[in-house]
């Protein structure tokens, strides 16, 4: 029976970074993961397989040239699953030999089971021939990441009613595809495979969608999906399947409505890979979804030397938070220091087109009463959009009035999730508006857009600044 001073279960983003990160303090980790192969779901069947399909979809298809071509423009004509699959498996190959690389650099081993806790310090790992290991631990760091909530009366199939893992090993290319749930999961998937003329409907029981998302530019977003044909059924819920007598799914709202289509993907919510884990054991219990309550400065759970981070602990559940959360709980379990982590982070929705967004919305500076301007830029006002031919993509970015300080940005069109990093960069820093009047920009960019944005919201800027009123600061926030 080996003893590490850290175990990390789990391999995704969270987990590997907690490992790296208390290797380079010198310290002796172990790896558990239950998959044959590092990665977690990030790399196997979430972001890196989705992003992949997305780039292989807009590539295949022509998409990005359509502006200038028309839209029957089309790279390749028949697009089949074998066409999607295959720069899939290329990328995935690349990313678990450069993290297994990176194990290796780094002194950390790895072990290949499903970890469940026997007592606080001591897991069993189940060896995939079925023989157990023992292994002790002084910390551990849990990050076992989520897996696709499946409801019982949903009847799974693997082929025409799946849920977002099985999407990714899909050979085919379905005629017609309902999804339900319009999270960021749900949209990504439907307006990628609406990238590729398949009539897509998406079922959602709320009222509105994305709701993290500044209103405005979320409408842009439902304009552009409406234009090319997406059903969005809001305010309806599953009800149950049926089939039809050729073997199509059905899907039946609680409405009474009807949708036939050849693939159901259900992509409502995701649960904590926690009811293996023997948490009886170990003293800790996770809620109804799976999921663990940890400090949020420290990723420290209630059991002091157990820590646990990534989408096990819930919200934001993204790779490069969890990354983050990772590397927190390492430093904080070995008494490294911390820097405080900045104000915002940016969010990134993969959608065909995509969506990113930094800072408070102008919902939320309302709320807080702050006095702002926003400006607006259209890609197709630079000169870069031109030569791309794109018809549409817009920023948006908010200003204070009384201190001219960016609060927000918010981006939907071509390489926004790129764009972003330029106004997190301000924001973060506290930089005004004037950063974006008085610098060059290259030309021609899409970047341009920030000027034009930022001479928008100055043109509507009262003349002298209006007096100081008292409000809350984002900076103030986060130091709270
Ligand atoms: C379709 C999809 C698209 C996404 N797109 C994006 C995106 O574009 N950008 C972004 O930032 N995020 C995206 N995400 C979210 C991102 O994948 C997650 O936030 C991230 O993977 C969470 O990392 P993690 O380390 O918490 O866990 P995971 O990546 O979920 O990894 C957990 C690992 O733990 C292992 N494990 C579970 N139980 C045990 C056990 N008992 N013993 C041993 N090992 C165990 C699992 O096998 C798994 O490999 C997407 C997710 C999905 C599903």
């Amino acid at each position: 029976m080996s003893n590490f001073d850290l175990v990390v279960i789990g391999s995704g983003p969270a987990g590997r970074r907690a490992a790296i990160q208390a290797a380079k303090l010198g310290r002796s980790v172990l790896v558990v993961e239950s998959r044959l192969r590092v990665g977690g779901v990030s790399v196997h069947t979430g972001t890196i397989p989705s992003k992949t399909l997305r780039e292989t979809v807009l590539n295949l298809s022509g998409w990005r040239e359509r502006g200038f071509y028309g839209m029957s423009y089309r790279v390749k004509k028949d697009i089949e699953g074998k066409d999607l699959g295959a720069r899939l498996n290329k990328t995935l190959d690349y990313e678990i030999e450069v993290l297994e690389h990176q194990f290796a650099r780094n002194g950390v081993e790895t072990l290949a089971g499903a970890a469940r806790f026997t007592d606080p310090h001591t897991l069993e790992v189940g060896q995939p021939d079925g023989e157990a290991v023992v292994v002790r631990g002084d910390r551990f760091v849990i990050a076992v990441g989520t897996s696709p909530h499946r409801p019982p009366h949903i009847p799974f199939d693997g082929v025409k009613v799946v849920d977002s893992d099985d999407l990714v090993s899909q050979t085919r290319v379905p005629r017609s595809m309902t999804v339900i749930g319009a999270g960021v999961i749900g949209i990504e998937y439907a307006t990628i495979f609406s990238a590729l003329d398949v009539p897509v409907t998406v079922v959602e029981p709320r009222e509105g969608f994305l709701e993290f998302v500044d209103r405005e530019i979320l409408g842009e977003f439902v304009h552009e999906l409406r234009k090319r044909g997406m059903s969005l059924r809001l305010g309806a819920s599953l009800e149950r399947v049926e089939w039809s007598e050729n073997g199509d799914p059905i899907a039946i709202l609680n409405d009474g409505r009807q949708i036939r289509s050849d693939m159901l993907l259900y992509a409502a919510g995701r649960v904590g890979a926690t009811a293996t884990l023997g948490l009886e054991n170990c003293g800790l219990t996770a809620d109804k979804r799976g999921r663990l309550k940890v400090d949020p400065i420290t990723c420290q759970t209630e059991v002091a030397h157990i820590y646990a981070a990534g989408d096990v602990i819930g919200f934001p559940s993204l790779a490069s938070t969890s990354m983050e959360q990772g590397r927190i709980a390492a430093c904080h379990a070995f008494d490294a220091p911390m820097p405080p982590p900045p104000a915002f982070f940016p969010y990134g929705i993969y959608a065909v087109p995509e969506i990113s967004t930094v800072g408070l919305t102008e919902e939320e500076v309302k709320q807080r009463k702050i006095p702002y301007e926003c400006g607006i830029a259209r890609f197709r006002e630079t000169s870069r959009g031109h030569i791309m031919g794109l018809q549409s993509g817009m920023m948006k970015l908010i200003f204070g009035l009384e201190d001219r300080r960016l609060l927000g940005v918010h981006i939907v069109g071509e390489g926004a999730t790129e764009l972003v990093h330029i106004g997190q960069a301000v924001l973060n820093l506290g930089g005004t508006l004037d950063y974006f009047v008085e610098n060059t920009f290259n030309y021609p960019t899409l970047a341009e857009a920030y000027k034009i944005a930022a001479l928008d919201a100055f043109n509507r800027m009262p003349a002298r600044p209006i007096a100081p009123v008292a409000v809350k600061r984002p900076a103030a926030d986060a130091a709270e």
